[in-house]
């Protein structure tokens, strides 16, 4: 039904909504999803500096605990209440110290003489405390000796080693500046498959000489073991690395900070089996909060730099995967668009049903007013339509119908009866044309016309055809004596007279013009009309027209001729010999018949 260029009803209803709802949902989706994308990054970023800053915090809680038994054995020292005369004194007061200083290794004291006395923890799960020394059993043999109830050495636990503390970095560094805190490098443990970081200070005395190196020493394992609990979601890692990018401790043992084929190499950032941190190790901006793409995973990464006082620097990294993060609240906004996509269906389908709905009745209504299917329309087919508009349009089609069918009808009636009344004045006309007025007899074109065609019949047929012309004697006189309209009486009356003698259905008798008649007698001989002629001359000489029931006698003379018509001849020719007999009856004194010899 569509026409070109004009859009469908239910197409005019789906269209727009829909489209509307499409670019609403778009819209609200993609701010949604970019929000809730930065919302979650944001989040995730913010989480990452959180647990970085609570990592860097208690790094420095716990190395500042270093120079802090630093100090005070120092203090000890120097005034005499720790006895380097005799080491083995300092065993009571070096083990209390070992217990209460929770993720300590060793806190030792060595002489320049190289004797030497610590507490120390075991760096394993265990935590196991017990002093150890170098000169009890034999000179700079280091034993663990188990501490007696009130903290001096008792028996011996381990086996004899020989140790001697001047050959160790932490002891060097102390003596390079002494009087200062030194951090000592990273060093992996004599006889212990652990690392740990030692801080150590050289006491002198009042002239300036060194009587004792203090020492303090922590294992990286107390260091792992605090970062593996710092909460970092299912994939989050976090590292801690020295300046030069040697992992110190990690997170997780997935990601570790030695060398797992040789255990006494430390990793470096830079060269580490995770593509995560050497991709780490390419950014030197610290401190760093940044988006990291890692072969197509997204981490939130937070690098900082923490300085730990005394010239050491260390670096901290958290990083956490992008997704968890983002994860959540992108399917949250996906199940939200999901939902506003079946509603865009649901959408589409009311709108179709609707514009259905709409559309349908009205296709209908004009489909039947198409197919002129009057009947149909009439009956209202739409009154019960749930749409106002299509019943008041199926009404209105209804009522049009009604009067479009009552103007066919009228229309028909009339047409009817014009035809009729056309017909009937056709056939006046018709009869008018060939019906003389005054007479009712045929007039002249109707005798023109009949003659001609039975003179050509006569001719293709050979047969005689025989022509009569009648003149009313006197008639002039008549007219004059008795009036014009006597003698239109008369004339009536004649006429009649001379109707009267024909009998076949092809015999014609005419008003010729005037007081004049002409019979026209097919397949008639001369011999045969003859009779007929004088029977009508005695007609009318003998039978006297009634006027006013006055009798008026009247005389015809009449001319009679016959011919079966030749080859080239006209009608003409029969028409003037005629003419020619009526002249000779007239010449032989009227009331008579005359005709071809
Ligand atoms: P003739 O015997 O030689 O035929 O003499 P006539 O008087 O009949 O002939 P004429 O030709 O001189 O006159 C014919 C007359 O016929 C003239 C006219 O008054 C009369 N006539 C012709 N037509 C009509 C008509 O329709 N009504 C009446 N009342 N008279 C007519
Ligand atoms: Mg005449
Ligand atoms: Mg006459």
């Amino acid at each position: 039904m569509s026409r070109t260029g004009a859009l469908p009803l239910r197409l005019l209803i789906i269209i727009p909504t829909t489209l509307l709802f499409l670019i609403a949902a778009m819209l609200i989706g993609g701010i949604s999803l970019h929000n809730s994308l930065d919302t979650g990054r944001a989040f995730g970023q913010q989480i990452a500096q959180e647990r970085s800053e609570r990592l860097e915090n208690q790094i420095k809680l716990l190395t500042q605990r270093l120079p802090a038994i630093l100090e005070l054995n120092a203090q000890g020292i120097r005034s005499g209440r720790l006895d380097i005369q005799q080491p083995v004194n300092m065993a009571p007061w070096l083990y209390t110290q070992i217990q209460q200083s929770e993720h300590m290794t060793f806190i030792s004291v060595a002489l320049p003489d190289g004797r030497y006395i610590n507490g120390a923890r075991a760096p394993a799960s265990n935590g196991q405390t017990n002093i150890a020394s170098n000169f009890l059993d034999g000179e700079l043999t280091l034993a663990s000796y188990a501490p007696n109830p009130n903290g001096s050495i008792g028996h011996r636990t381990s086996a004899l080693t020989a140790y001697d503390p001047r050959q160790r970095p932490y002891m060097q560094a102390a003596l390079r500046e002494p009087g200062q805190l030194a951090w000592g490098s990273i060093h992996r443990y004599v006889g212990l498959p652990d690392f740990g970081i030692s801080m150590s200070l050289a006491v002198t005395d009042a002239q300036g000489k060194v009587i004792a190196v203090c020492g303090v020493d922590m294992a990286l394992a107390e260091i792992s073991e605090f970062i593996a609990h710092i909460p970092l979601g299912n994939a989050g890692i976090a590292y801690l690395a020295d300046a030069e990018g040697k992992l110190i401790a990690t997170s997780s043992t997935a990601i570790p900070f030695v060398d797992p084929d040789t255990p006494s190499v430390r990793l470096n950032l830079a060269s580490h089996p995770s593509a995560l941190l050497r991709e780490v190790s390419q950014h030197n901006i610290q401190p760093f909060s940044h988006i990291l793409d890692v072969q197509g995973q997204r981490y939130l990464a937070n690098i900082r730099r923490i300085d730990l006082g005394h010239g050491l620097h260390w670096q901290l990294g958290v990083l956490l995967p992008e997704q968890e993060f983002v994860g959540k609240t992108m399917k949250t906004t996906r199940q939200a668009l999901g939902l506003m996509l079946m509603i865009l269906v649901l959408l589409a389908l009311c709108g179709a049903l609707l514009g259905g709905l709409i559309a349908r009745p009205i296709e209908n209504i004009s489909q039947l007013a198409n197919s002129r299917a009057l009947n149909a329309l009439q009956q209202d087919s739409f009154k019960n339509s749930p749409i106002r508009e299509v019943r008041s349009l199926s009404a209105s089609m209804a009522h049009l119908s009604d009067k479009l069918a009552e103007s066919i009808d009228e229309l028909e009636n009339r047409v009817i009866r014009r035809t009729r009344e056309l017909q009937a004045a056709n056939d006046k006309l018709q009869q008018l044309s060939t019906q003389d007025s005054l007479t009712d007899i045929a007039n002249r074109r109707a005798f023109d016309q009949h003659f001609n065609q039975q003179w050509l019949m006569a001719k293709r047929e050979q047969q005689p055809l025989s022509l009569m012309l009648i003149d009313i004697d006197h008639f002039k006189a008549f007219n004059d004596k008795y009036g014009h309209p006597a003698g239109d009486q008369a004339l009536i009356q004649v006429a009649e007279q001379l109707a009267a003698q024909l009998h076949r259905s092809t015999d014609l008798v005419a008003r010729y013009g005037g007081e004049e008649f002409a019979v026209v007698l097919p397949n008639t001989s001369l011999e045969a009309a003859a009779p007929l002629a004088e029977q009508m001359c005695k007609a009318i000489a003998s039978q006297p027209a009634m006027i006013d029931d006055k009798p008026y006698f009247l005389t015809i003379s009449v001319g009679v001729s016959s011919m079966i018509p030749g080859h080239r001849q006209s009608p003409k020719a029969l028409l003037q010999r005629a003419d020619q007999r009526l002249y000779q009856a007239k010449s032989n004194g009227r009331n008579r018949v005359s005709m071809d010899e």
